[in-house]
């Protein structure tokens, strides 16, 4: 047992129902409690899909236990044929049907339905959702596809993306381009998009572009090893990630390596002079592995950040992004504990994360400006506009991305500045991070700022530090003046700077911190 109150994957089958929305004419039954189908609220209200997943439950009942559970998945199965006669069904269980050992892919095959199906055996108690599509895919191009004659042009499959992708759908939009400006051509698009006869023609391509090793490596590797078909290794995501696909691509298939920049505006704004307060800002990301590793070198090699820490959720990608780690300098840490991600987030006191919808809360309560960059993502992340994250237009959509949350250099030299204004002082905080915060009524004859009426939660220093912090067991007290000049520093580098001091003052074996230790502490540090 384990006690969990967030997730950043869900159940395995989710999964599969990814694969099986994403894609047309494919049906999924799943053998699942009353209650499973809260997972059609992902698609229809996140993703906001104009109709229901293509998914029939057995949804069984308390009462359905004393009787005959294996005939209830069948009645399911024959009725959701009957009814939506898809190209080929998947079947499977849910966590709660997985105990009760129905067999789903036995009955299926037993019932001989005129269309294939292909059964799914995913273990809910040991693995998660990305594995679950991974697999799903991995299942359903083995059952179908075949080796077949090559297309005449030169052309590839684009796999990986999926239903419920954070960016997915503009990301095929830009990658399909990107090949066009290469004279080679898209085979089949799978899952989203693809239908079982596309699946059956996935051999005709000349090699597979793996989007995102999450959701499609397994399929992949098995098209390497039974059609022959290479995959490709790199991450088109930032300007070094499109250039070294764009080179990859043009060897796999014998073509000139074409890249049209003129939309490209990423490393002339980063160049700009108004870019210059970006240099070294230290930045923490975590999210899925594909997407922490090459935003990791996004943040380093274009827009001139230091990478303070990076992880991710994603066992399977545990491997690469420790490697991205040792390049960068610092450990991955390699969890899908949200609490072990926030302790490591406020140990290394960045002032930017790139995370996934736990990190924006994560950093709402350190008050750290944090931009979203992977999966799990809540409706804001399925935008209306056209915003890839691969690609050309990927990397300008990146470079805003990833500034906006700061403050903005002029703002940041204000707030500093004009400490005591009204409208810049340290309380009101930026605007996107709900920086009204209700001010204490003035008091009495007093005019100007009031402190917030809850703790500021960006207001990192005035946390105490407890056991297992920085300083370890030693209590270390602030003096009012030492924590009046440390309110001094941006609030940026605020945290870091106290974390620094009370480490500092902790190893001399001091318990308070004067204004000279602050001084101290710092001109260690900068030696
Ligand atoms: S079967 Fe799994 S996903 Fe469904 S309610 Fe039970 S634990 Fe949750």
């Amino acid at each position: 047992m384990k006690l969990t109150v967030w997730t950043y994957e869900g159940p395995p089958h989710v999964g599969a129902m990814r694969v099986a929305t994403a894609m047309r004419d494919l049906h999924y039954v799943l053998h699942a409690p009353q209650g499973d189908t809260y997972a059609d609220l992902l698609f229809t209200m996140i993703e906001r899909r104009d109709h229901r997943p293509p998914v029939t439950y057995t949804t069984f009942k308390e009462r359905d236990l004393g009787a005959d559970t294996a005939d209830l998945f069948r009645r399911s199965c024959q009725a959701a044929y009957e009814r939506f006669r898809p190209e080929a069904m998947i079947v499977g269980a849910s966590c709660t049907a997985e105990l009760i050992q129905d067999d789903p892919g036995g009955i299926a095959e037993r019932m001989g339905l005129p269309v294939p199906v292909i059964a799914l055996d995913l273990p809910s108690y040991q693995r998660k959702e990305n594995f679950g599509a991974d697999e799903t895919f991995y299942r359903i191009a083995r059952a179908l596809a075949r080796p077949c004659e090559k297309t005449a042009r030169p052309s590839v499959n684009l796999i990986g993306p999926t239903a419920l992708g954070f960016r997915h759908r503009d990301d095929v939009t830009e990658l399909t381009a990107l090949l066009s400006d290469m004279g080679v051509e898209v085979n089949v698009c799978a899952p989203m998009g693809a239908t079982p006869s596309d699946i059956t023609r996935l051999g005709a391509a000349h090699a597979n572009v793996l989007m995102y090793p999450e959701t499609g490596e397994s399929a992949c590797r098995w098209m390497e090893r039974d059609l022959g078909l290479p995959f490709t290794k790199s991450i088109p995501i930032g300007v070094g990630g499109v250039r070294d696909f764009v080179a990859e691509v043009a060897d796999l298939l014998g073509v000139a390596p074409g890249l049209d920049t003129d939309r490209l505006r990423l490393p002339w704004y980063s160049a700009s002079v108004d870019s210059t307060y970006l240099t070294g800002k230290r930045v923490f990301l975590f999210g899925d592995g594909t997407h922490v590793r090459a935003m990791a070198r996004v943040a380093r090699d274009e827009m001139g950040f230091e990478v303070a820490g990076m992880g991710c959720y994603n066992r399977e990608q545990a491997r690469a992004v420790r490697a991205v780690a040792t390049e960068m300098g610092v450990e991955a840490l390699i969890t899908d504990d949200y609490l072990e991600v926030e302790a490591a987030i406020e140990a290394a006191a960045p002032e930017l994360i790139l995370g996934t919808q736990m990190e924006r809360h994560i950093g709402k309560r350190l008050g750290i400006p944090c931009a979203v960059i992977s999966a799990p993502v809540h409706v804001q992340d399925f935008p209306a506009r056209y915003a890839p994250v691969m690609g050309i237009e990927g990397a300008n959509v990146l470079f805003d991305t990833l500034v906006h949350p700061l403050v903005m250099g002029l703002e940041e030299h204000l707030l500093t500045m004009f400490r005591a204004d009204p409208e810049f002082h340290d309380a009101a905080g930026p605007s996107h991070h709900g920086g009204h915060a209700p001010l204490v009524a003035a008091e009495e004859g007093g005019a100007g700022p009031r402190a917030p009426v809850a703790e500021s939660p960006r207001d990192i220093s005035a946390k105490k530090t407890e056991g297992g912090g920085a300083t370890g067991a030693i209590e270390v007290v602030w003096l009012a003046a030492a924590e009046r000049e440390l309110k001094k520093i941006p609030f940026f580098v605020r945290g870091k700077a106290k974390r620094n001091t009370e480490a500092f003052a902790a190893a001399r074996g001091e318990t308070e911190i004067s204004v000279d230790t602050l001084y101290e502490a710092k001109a260690h540090y900068a030696r």
